[in-house]
């Protein structure tokens, strides 16, 4: 427990994030986690975040070392897609009991993971510790190493148990298991000077896929996502790649600073979301692979490819802006870069009426100040009662959020679109963006909408009055 307590400290202290580095000492010691208000909504558990990023690893075993409602809780909470194996997805736990919390689970466990070795065969097999694993005392990384020697694959301990602290803390603790135990444990066959890595991008929905074919076109080989759509080999080989580009900071800082830190790996940091987000996404890997070895024509090509497939998009979004200029926005995501979702929105001719800043870093919040002129659309916390107001008084037009809050838009009878990590729709990269535009036009244009909010039948003075006269 001792080791998880430094290096809690040691993601705390990360000198790659400026949320840490902007507080003081004394408040950067007490770590991230907020005191939840009683009643309010967790939001996921360390646990939890670690699974979030290491589950899109897909043909590794995910074994969970605790009750079964922590798997319940964490199974396939977001829609990261594979391209190939689909054992990620299968369930795996050691539905510890009251038996094991007396006589310890560290046996049933070992069983866990030779039955898993044996049915299934997987690159590896990670294993989870939860809350009731850890007070009791149970030692994972023991039995992990026990466990690799006599199966003769990797099993990896993820020693990230609940109480530790908040979702965001269990995606950092998350990159820290694969620089301790995966990253640099494999070769690759061959390398090239167009490698790259990309780090904290969980594919959902397919969104890598939305980039991918533009890089297979410039000659640039993903050598590893961290983590969506990733092998465990690739994983393990990524510390060869050229450059790096990481696309969720708040999630992998501490992955792409160590790794450039220990193999040399430069990154930035970028969006795929938007047209122009998405071409300096482009640009900037360009430049940093050609600062590393790549031809410098790969500049040219790139731009070549932009400037195409910046006016493809544009074209394809035309027919659809007449139905969105000036249409008000209600923006409240913390899954994605508000700053890059504002910046596509904007593109298209919506106006921002509003976006939440709850999730983003301060440099994320400078951004999103300079894209919206000023910052008095942004929102630290926004009640659901201030929320439905401001739709049911119709000061925006549309909602884009999570899930969870789209009860409000719906109870305010205006349209909602999900934009939060568990949407089915995919949103990267050009054709990402006409994607959202398109979702956009038709949730505004669907005539539910009218429909909802006339009064029904019954509420309809005219037709009582008509049937009083009848029943007369
Ligand atoms: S807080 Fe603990 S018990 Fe609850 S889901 Fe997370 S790991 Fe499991």
């Amino acid at each position: 427990m001792s080791d998880l307590h430094a290096k809690v400290q040691q993601v705390f202290d990360e000198p790659g994030c400026s949320t840490n580095q902007a507080k003081l000492t004394r408040d950067r010691k007490k770590g991230c986690s907020k005191l939840l208000a009683p009643g309010a909504a967790a939001g996921g558990c360390a646990f939890d975040g670690a699974k979030i990023a290491l589950q899109p690893i897909t043909d590794v075993a995910h074994l969970i070392h605790g009750p079964i409602a922590c798997e319940g809780n964490s199974w396939d909470g977001r829609g990261s897609k594979s391209s190939s194996s689909q054992l990620y997805r299968t369930s795996f736990t050691t539905d510890m009991t009251e038996q094991d919390i007396v006589f310890g689970g560290e046996k049933h466990l070992y069983k866990a993971i030779k039955e898993i070795a044996e049915k299934y065969n997987p690159a590896a097999v990670f294993v989870y510790q939860t809350c009731i694993s850890a007070m009791i005392g149970d030692d994972l990384e023991a039995v992990c190493k026990a466990a690799a020697r006599k199966l003769g694959m990797p099993v990896i301990p993820v020693n990230v148990p609940g109480f530790v602290g908040s979702k965001n803390l269990g995606n950092k603790l998350a990159g820290e298991v694969l620089l301790d135990h995966v990253i640099g444990t494999q070769e690759p066959e061959d390398t090239t000077p167009y490698d790259i890595n990309i780090i904290g991008e969980y594919n959902l929905s397919g969104e890598l896929w939305q980039v991918r074919p533009l890089l297979d076109e410039l000659g640039i080989r993903i050598l590893a996502c961290i983590s969506g759509d990733a092998k465990y080999h690739e994983v393990a080989r990524s510390h060869r790649a050229r450059a790096a580009m990481m696309v969720c900071s708040k999630a992998m800082i501490n992955v792409a600073r160590k790794m450039e830190e220990r193999y040399g790996i430069p990154y930035f940091e970028g969006s795929f979301y938007g047209i122009s987000d998405m071409s300096d996404a482009l640009r900037n890997i360009a430049r940093l692979l050609v600062d590393r070895g790549a031809a410098i024509e790969l500049l040219a090509r790139t731009e070549a490819v932009i400037a195409r497939e910046e006016s493809r998009a544009w074209q394809r979004i035309a027919p659809y802006r007449p139905s969105l200029l000036g249409k008000r926005v209600l923006l409240f995501t913390g899954g994605v870069k508000s700053w890059s979702i504002v910046a596509a929105l904007q593109e298209a001719g919506l106006i921002i009426a509003g976006t939440s800043v709850k999730k983003s870093t301060p440099g994320d919040k400078e951004r999103i100040k300079e894209l919206m002129k000023d910052d008095m659309h942004m929102f630290d916390d926004l009640k659901p009662r201030e929320m439905y107001k401001m739709l049911k008084d119709a000061q925006v037009d549309i909602m884009l959020s999570g899930g969870r809050s789209q009860f409000v838009a719906l109870k305010a009878k205006m349209p909602w679109l999900d934009i939060n990590q568990e949407r089915h729709e995919a949103y990267a990269g050009y054709e990402g963006v006409v994607a959202l535009v398109r979702e956009i036009a038709k949730a505004l244009s669907n005539p539910i909408w009218n429909q909802i909010r006339k009064p029904a039948p019954w509420e309809n003075t005219a037709t009582l009055n008509e049937r009083a006269i009848h029943i007369a």
